[in-house]
């Protein structure tokens, strides 16, 4: 099924802030043509929807969550980024396995495994997904997907 990806990413920040949004401001940046892709929408919106309510949850001070789309080659690129409580090193190489949490969460709840979940959403793509992140400054999470126009 061919989708706008722009269009759909503009569509999601705009419905996240009115649902998840209170005390933050969520934004949406581009760098690509409206260009309509071959995506699996489903997993698309859980994918990006998972990483933006951890963006929001681990921002107890509020701040900007971001996400930018970058147009390479043959793939799309999804970054999202933070201001909030940042990742220590040693939480980082096992985020993505189920039930790992950080020992920075202090009292925000959670299960881990939304991060779990969406590992297998993005390998199922046949995609990649990476953290940046410095304690205390904040989180970027960068998701990379095959284009198939
Ligand atoms: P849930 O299953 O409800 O999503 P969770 O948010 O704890 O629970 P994951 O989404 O799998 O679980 O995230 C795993 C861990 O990674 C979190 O517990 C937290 O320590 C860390 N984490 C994830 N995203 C961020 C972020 N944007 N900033 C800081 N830490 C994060
Ligand atoms: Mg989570």
């Amino acid at each position: 099924v061919s989708l706008d990806l722009v269009e759909f990413c503009h569509g999601l920040i705009e419905e996240l802030q009115l649902s998840l949004g209170q005390h933050h401001s969520l934004v949406f940046t581009h760098q690509c043509p409206n260009l309509n892709v071959c995506m699996d929408e489903k997993l698309l919106r859980h994918i990006l929807t998972n990483l933006i309510s951890n963006a929001i949850k681990y921002s107890p001070n509020c701040g900007i969550v971001t996400l930018n789309l970058v147009c390479q080659d043959s793939s799309a690129i999804f970054q999202i980024k933070d201001q909030g409580i940042g990742i220590p090193l040693a939480d980082q190489e096992k985020l993505f396995e189920a039930f790992h949490r950080a020992q920075n969460v202090g009292n925000i709840s959670g299960t881990g495994l939304g991060l779990a979940i969406v590992k297998r959403a993005v390998d199922l793509q046949g995609g990649e997904i990476t953290v940046n992140s410095q304690v205390g400054e904040g989180t970027m999470f960068t998701v990379t997907l095959a284009l198939s126009v």
